[in-house]
């Protein structure tokens, strides 16, 4: 907290991964007398630099923008840019901390990196979100590239942000090169890679059920915002057989008993991605929904939980309500979307508790088989990327029992997930020497 102050989300981040980590190494010399985790917490390097654009009405306005680069030990920078204006350096560190152990548990050559800016593309025009990310690009340019640090999208920056961005650091460098990811399939993008994140954590969801010989099949679920991760979680949910009752964004959330079906999935991603409207719209479309203005859906009974929208979006109190109204798994699409004392309500009722960093991690996996494909110049199909994505989770959950089992049956998917993405970049960075 002394070293960091005021950086409240970058100290809980860190917070939670040194409880388990610390206890891993308690009797591993080499891990501590190299003081890794302490050079974990501290990025390799925050560029911070001002984006100024001018708005229709030809006013200057001026923003700040942020790559933060945390840790490159087994790969290039990797981690999306996120325009919204709650944007802040810790929120970033915050980020880019837990990518790190999120992108060493995908398997892949990847390191950890986060960005973005305070910028507010609600209500703005597409001339306008052209002019901002193309000013955004004419500086970070420099500090990214396809072998040094690779970024993709977040909240606020879904395909079009990637195209304008692309567009620029391809007329700037005079270069074709995979140098962000979520591209569209036109110009070097990946099958899969929308929805992976949010089919990627209900995937993990299903990993954790099967392992107590349970399934999605039939049981009702409560999903938090309607963004890329939250539409695609609900669409996967759906695909299992499993019902779907809310989603939800940051003006309140809607409940339609009858289950968010396939075709509804289909209209709110048209509300949101091309008339960028407002989820309590829904209600007008769909009778037998409510709206509920200005609250969470987390009081809503439910078998399955999926947090897909933002940081601390989930309670104590919250976690509370669901154990009490019988929720079996939690599954978070978001990072860090639970406080850590809702994640104790979770563990001391022994909920299953799958965190951002492994059950979202499908997203940057699937970016991971991005630059790989964009590396050798080819495309796979959607079944073969399926396919792959599927076996990641798998791969990601089996890690998160080995280190996680707590030996009487119950998984601690935090601890899992910590230890097993510290190991491998430990064990890289020991290699390295003092660096
Ligand atoms: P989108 O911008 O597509 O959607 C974000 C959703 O969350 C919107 O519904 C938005 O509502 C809501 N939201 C954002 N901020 C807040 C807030 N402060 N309070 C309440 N609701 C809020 O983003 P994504 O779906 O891509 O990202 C969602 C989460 O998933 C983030 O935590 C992100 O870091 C994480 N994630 C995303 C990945 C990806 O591949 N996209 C990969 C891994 C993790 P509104 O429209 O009102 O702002």
């Amino acid at each position: 907290k002394k070293r960091n102050p005021g950086q409240s989300e970058f100290v809980q981040a860190v917070q939670e991964v040194a409880q388990d980590v610390f206890e891993f190494i308690a009797d591993k010399e080499e891990y501590h007398s190299a003081q890794i985790l302490r050079r974990i917490a501290e990025p390799d390097r925050v560029v911070s630099f001002r984006v100024c654009w001018e708005d229709d009405n030809h006013n200057i306005r001026v923003q700040r923008g942020w790559r933060v680069q945390n840790n490159n030990a087994i790969g290039p920078y990797k981690g999306g840019i996120r325009f919204h204006p709650s944007v802040n350096e810790s929120v970033l560190k915050f980020l880019a901390f837990e990518q790190t152990f999120k992108n060493s548990l995908t398997g892949l050559p990847l390191g950890g990196g986060k960005g973005g800016s305070n910028f507010n593309p609600r209500g703005k025009s597409d001339s306008e979100v052209m002019r901002f990310c193309q000013s955004f690009m004419t500086e970070l340019y420099r500090h990214i590239g396809p072998e040094t640090d690779v970024p993709a999208g977040d909240i606020g920056v879904g395909g079009r942000e990637i195209g304008y961005m692309f567009g620029q650091y391809k007329r700037i460098t005079n270069r074709w090169e995979g140098v962000l990811t979520g591209k569209a399939l036109e110009y070097g993008g990946s099958q899969m890679r929308p929805e992976a994140t949010g089919y990627g954590a209900v995937y993990f969801l299903q990993n954790m059920l099967k392992h107590k010989d349970d399934d999605v099949e039939g049981k009702t679920a409560v999903i938090s915002g309607s963004g890329n991760v939250a539409t695609h979680a609900a669409e996967q949910i759906v695909q299992l057989g499993g019902k779907v009752l809310t989603l939800s964004d940051s003006g309140g959330f809607i409940n339609d008993p009858d289950g968010i079906d396939q075709e509804k999935i289909d209209w709110i991603k048209h509300l949101k991605n091309v008339k960028r409207g407002r989820i309590s719209e829904y209600v007008d479309e769909f009778s037998g929904a409510t709206y509920h203005e200005g609250e969470r859906p987390w009081g809503v009974t439910c078998d399955l939980a999926l947090p897909c929208a933002t940081q601390n979006e989930l309670n104590e109190e919250e976690a509370k309500s669901l154990v009490s109204n019988g929720v079996q798994a939690v599954s978070e699409g978001a990072n860090m979307p639970t406080t850590l004392n809702g994640v104790k309500v979770f563990h001391d009722a022994k909920i299953l508790y799958g965190p951002g960093k492994a059950a979202n991690a499908g997203g940057v996996a699937v970016s991971g088989l991005e630059m790989s494909q964009n590396a050798e110049r080819i495309s796979w199909n959607e079944e073969r990327l399926g396919d792959m994505l599927t076996e990641l989770m798998q791969g990601i959950h089996q890690k998160c029992v080995e280190y996680g089992d707590d030996g009487d049956g119950y998984v601690d998917y935090v601890k899992g997930a910590n230890i097993a993405g510290f190991k491998k970049v430990a064990d890289a960075m020991l290699a390295f020497g003092v660096v």
